[in-house]
């Protein structure tokens, strides 16, 4: 299988231009590859899935876990992609806005009001979704509630679940509200599953940081089964995996490497 490149900034120029959703052109640069993927296809729908803590490396030694995503795969492009910061909110901000996070400023659920009051107008804190809703089209996030209220009058559409000390339980709520959010028939859907971040930081072993992958396979392919046909799959991490070292610790040079670089997986398939 080809491995090509990109940045996480790339995604949402990259939706920007196949589902025609106006945006002032952000850092990131629409990915060549993916264009004439989702164009062949006909793809008219795009779901954004981020996997807290996909990293690369990561990605390549739960391969054989990961039925459902690997499915996606083979049918569908694979990127090492440049994430923008270490952790989870300026990085997911970089994936939904195309900007570095020194350009929007999000490094909390907070900076998000405090950089919207400085300039309600700033492109730079404006999602992909938020295009699309103000486009007239139809997008939804499902994310953890404080963030999800952040888009409290930008986005018409959108599901919170509160934090819970049972990621797993969390993360199966995620899911169902996704596939409520896909009865709506939106045009654009942003998903972010958190089990294997919090198992990297609480997991014994690399038996249960297993359990948590094989959770998160489970939950995209229930999402991948109720999308329409058309629908073009984002499923990316937003930063490679906290305590590296202890997850790592077989990893070949190149592996090590990934992860010091922090390069996460981007995986781009059609249903
Ligand atoms: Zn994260």
């Amino acid at each position: 299988m080809k491995i090509f490149e990109c940045s996480t900034i790339d995604i949402a120029p990259t939706i920007s231009r196949l589902l025609k959703i106006p945006m002032v052109p952000p850092s990131g640069r629409p990915i060549p590859e993916v264009e004439n993927y989702a164009k062949e296809r006909g793809c008219k729908r795009a779901v954004i899935i981020v996997v807290d803590s996909l990293g690369y490396s990561l990605y390549r030694s739960f391969s054989p876990l990961l039925k459902n995503l690997n499915e996606l795969a083979e049918k569908g492009l694979v990127f090492k992609c440049k994430s923008t910061a270490a952790i989870t909110s300026p990085a997911i901000a970089s994936i939904f806005t195309g900007y570095l996070p020194e350009e929007h400023n999000i490094y909390s659920t907070a900076d998000i009001y405090a950089e919207t009051a400085k300039n309600p107008e700033n492109p730079k804190v404006r999602s992909i979704m938020e295009w699309a809703c103000r486009a007239g089209m139809k997008a939804s996030a499902v994310i953890e509630s404080e963030g999800a209220e952040s888009f409290r009058g930008r986005l018409k559409s959108f599901y919170g679940v509160p934090d819970s000390e049972d990621i797993l339980d969390y993360d199966r709520k995620i899911t169902e509200y996704a596939l409520q959010s896909l009865k709506e028939r939106p045009d654009i859907l942003a998903v972010h599953l958190r089990s294997l971040d919090r198992f990297s930081h609480r997991a014994k072993n690399w038996e249960e940081l297993k359990k948590a992958a094989e959770a998160v396979d489970e939950n995209l392919s229930k999402i991948f089964r109720k999308a329409e046909k058309g629908t073009v799959f984002f499923i990316c991490g937003d930063h490679a995996i906290h305590g590296g070292a202890k997850w790592l610790k077989d990893a070949t040079k190149e592996e090590i490497e990934n992860h010091r670089e922090n390069v996460v997986a981007l995986i781009v398939g059609c249903s």
